[in-house]
């Protein structure tokens, strides 16, 4: 008999979910992680007074009351939604572009339709238009996601789901502006609105309006330490401070894994929450099917990010914080600011800043403010950067996003108490991904959901990939991809 019957590889959000779905079902489960603390980015760390969230800027997923969203039910599933308590940001973001507009945009299609023609006026209709595309082409995707069949589902999706977002806000509007403050979350998904496919900003979008955006108390550490608790609960066994080296098979199929010191546990079932060249490196390289080294050959690495992890001696009102997430852009030419994500020679363009004590998670003492300052980045930028310089090229980049943030917040440097600078090769010492990326691939028109699945589609027996490398990033689609894919491993044992 094996030692379990399934181990999963690395405690970020996927891994996780994966564990504690397995483990509640009966299987017994091995949960092997390199760091010290589960989360992978669902972490936080403390410096001085301040306890710091590394990566949830807004939540997904979680939905309001009369509207409980797909966390929620996940959450209900593995025993912890008790143990959770939610924040709600009741905007999405301040947008501003200095000497051009500062819009604050509600957390509601009609909030923001009021505030967007309020400062772009003799835009409603338009307005109205787009956000009636923006719901169709998100139900209709979804329903393809789903499995829809391709004849019942509605035209309009093939018309504007991979249309780029750029084509789609100019077909739309002709104000700059106007198009900058609705596009901004293209600076989450780590693609210009030139690139990134209209039904990615539109399922992102409607998400936030239709279910909210929102923060953790005691941050997303709290919801990867409860996670891992109901693992445990269930008689979970787990291993911090330990990799996985290698993944043994026999006759092409995983036997277990191997540890990084020596020991060998067998399963019939390994999932993986690394990314996937670490993943399948780890296997002897004659059994990586040919598939998947043309696959692996031919794929983008995504974005990281540079991030300013802030403890500030001010409240966010005297900061001159009017909302949980704002941002900051120097001008509307995306495509420049995109760019500048792929070098060090120019100054950062664009930050999203995250306050997390206008509606506090708990993390900085009273009378100051816990603010995290951040721009994607990728990483092979900082390849080219010598040892012996890398903490002034920190430093000196750091800077220039602070020179972006005064332009909201004058004098944000005279308040700093605390601050830590994490780059891209912070993301991967932490969590051991090639390009310290933080969703897995780039998230572009050849590497989405609808040419790629990983998730779906096991090439070695026995071995599962879970998280943002085998499918979307964020943390709302991997908390349900580890739980999907350990549904999917109990369903074949069981058939
Ligand atoms: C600064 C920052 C800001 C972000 N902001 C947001 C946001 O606002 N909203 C949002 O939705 N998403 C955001 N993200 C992205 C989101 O956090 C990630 O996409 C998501 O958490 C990735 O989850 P995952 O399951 O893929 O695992 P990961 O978090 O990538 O974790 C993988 C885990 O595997 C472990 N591991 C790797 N190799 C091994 C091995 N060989 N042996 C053992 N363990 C191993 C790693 O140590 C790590 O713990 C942000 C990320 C960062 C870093």
């Amino acid at each position: 008999m094996s030692d379990f019957d399934a181990i999963v590889i690395g405690a970020g959000n996927a891994g996780l979910t994966a564990a504690a779905t397995l483990q509640r079902a009966g299987a017994r489960t091995l949960l092997v992680e390199r760091h010290n603390v589960p989360g992978g980015c669902g972490t936080s760390f403390r410096r001085g007074r301040f306890e710091f969230e590394v990566a949830l800027h807004q939540l997904s997923g979680v939905g309001v009351e009369g509207q409980a969203f797909s966390l929620r039910g996940l959450f209900e599933k593995l025993g912890v939604a008790d143990r959770l308590e939610f924040v709600q940001e009741h905007d999405l973001y301040r947008a501003v572009v200095p000497g051009r507009h500062d819009v604050v945009l509600p957390a509601d299609w009609d909030g923001a339709t009021d505030a967007l023609e309020s400062a772009f006026p003799g835009n409603r209709d338009r307005i109205a238009r787009f956000f009636q595309l923006l719901k169709d082409v998100t139900f209709w995707q979804v329903a393809a996601m789903r499995g829809m069949p391709r004849e019942e589902i509605d035209p309009v999706l093939f018309r504007y789901g991979l249309r780029s977002l750029k084509e789609v806000l100019d077909e739309h509007f002709d104000d700059d502006g106007l198009k900058n403050v609705l596009g901004l979350y293209w600076t989450y998904l780590g693609q210009p609105p030139s690139a990134l496919r209209f039904q990615d900003l539109a399922l992102t979008l409607f998400a936030y309006f239709e279910f909210k955006p929102w923060h953790v108390r005691g941050g997303s550490q709290a919801m990867s330490s409860a996670i891992l608790d109901s693992f445990l609960e269930a008689g979970g066994t787990v291993r911090f401070n330990t990799a996985v080296e290698k993944i043994p098979t026999r006759g092409g199929k995983v036997i277990g894994v191997r540890l990084d010191d020596g020991e060998e546990v067998t399963a019939e079932d390994v999932v993986s929450n690394a990314s996937l060249p670490v993943t399948y490196g780890m296997l002897d390289p004659g059994e990586v099917p040919a598939a998947v080294r043309n696959d692996l050959a031919t794929r983008k690495l995504g974005v990281s990010g540079f991030v300013l992890h802030m403890g500030l001696n001010a409240t966010p009102a005297e900061l001159g914080f009017t909302t949980s997430t704002s941002f900051i852009n120097l001008d509307t030419d995306d495509d420049r600011t995109y760019n500048g994500w792929r070098s060090l020679s120019e100054p950062a363009r664009g930050v999203c800043v995250s306050s997390y004590d206008v509606a506090p998670i708990g993390f900085a003492p009273s009378g100051a403010t816990h603010v995290g300052l951040m721009t994607l980045q990728y990483g092979d930028v900082w390849d080219k950067v010598a040892p012996a310089d890398y903490a002034r090229t920190k430093f000196a980049y750091a800077e220039t996003l602070l020179d972006v943030a005064e332009h909201m917040l004058p004098g944000i440097r005279d308040a700093i108490e605390e601050v830590d600078v994490a780059t891209p090769l912070t993301m991967t010492r932490y969590l051991g991904h090639p390009g310290g990326a933080i969703y897995g691939y780039d998230q572009d028109a050849t590497e989405g959901w609808l040419f790629r699945n990983s998730e779906r589609a096991p090439m070695v027996d026995g071995l599962h990939l879970a998280g943002s490398w085998a499918g979307i990033g964020g943390f709302q689609p991997t908390l349900e991809a580890g739980a999907r894919v350990a549904r999917r491993l109990l369903r074949s044992k069981a058939a």
